[in-house]
């Protein structure tokens, strides 16, 4: 005797991202894209000689490490002054944002990933796909500022 299981999925056939510029996004659409890596939430560093920027695992004071999330998001701009606000408008200027970043992604013509969570329906499947930061940072109030370097990191998608 067999048993069926039959498991419901839902999925988008035609997927707003898919079907719509940056910026004709409603904001809930263009809030729900962020699939919460933390990437961006992290300390970078500026060699001095060569200008190359390099990632580090030292999250902003604000960064909850394990949720990856921000836990003033709606202040925190004015908490964290160099915080930016992604708009449809400075994504073609912010080359520093991870290869991952949904946004980024989608402004320079590309899909959104097979572990992203408007795709699987998971908030958690990018946390188990190895391609967020959680639980690998450490706090910038926690370190000195003279050890920064020993922080640099690659992160995954980041090669
Ligand atoms: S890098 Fe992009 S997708 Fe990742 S947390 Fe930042 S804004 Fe969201
Ligand atoms: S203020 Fe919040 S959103 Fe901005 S970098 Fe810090 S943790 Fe991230």
């Amino acid at each position: 005797m067999f048993g069926l299981t039959h498991t419901m999925h839902t999925y988008h056939s035609n997927p707003f991202w898919r079907n719509k510029s940056l910026d004709e996004m409603t904001s809930q659409e263009w809030e729900s894209l962020c699939d919460g890596c933390g990437k961006c939430c992290m300390i970078r560093l500026e060699d001095e000689d060569s200008g190359k920027i390099a990632d580090t695992n030292i999250a902003c004071k604000l960064f909850e490490r394990t949720e990856c999330s921000c836990t003033d998001y709606a202040r925190r701009c004015t908490l964290v002054p160099d915080c930016v606000r992604l708009t449809p408008d400075n994504l073609g200027s912010l080359d520093w944002m991870p290869k991952t970043c949904a946004y980024r992604l989608l402004y320079e013509g590309f899909d959104l990933p097979s572990w992203h969570h408007l795709v699987t329906g998971d908030r958690q499947s990018i946390h188990e796909a190895g391609m967020s930061v959680r639980d690998r940072t450490v706090c910038e109030t926690e370190i000195s500022s003279e050890t920064v370097e020993n922080y640099i990191i690659k992160w995954p998608g980041e090669g």
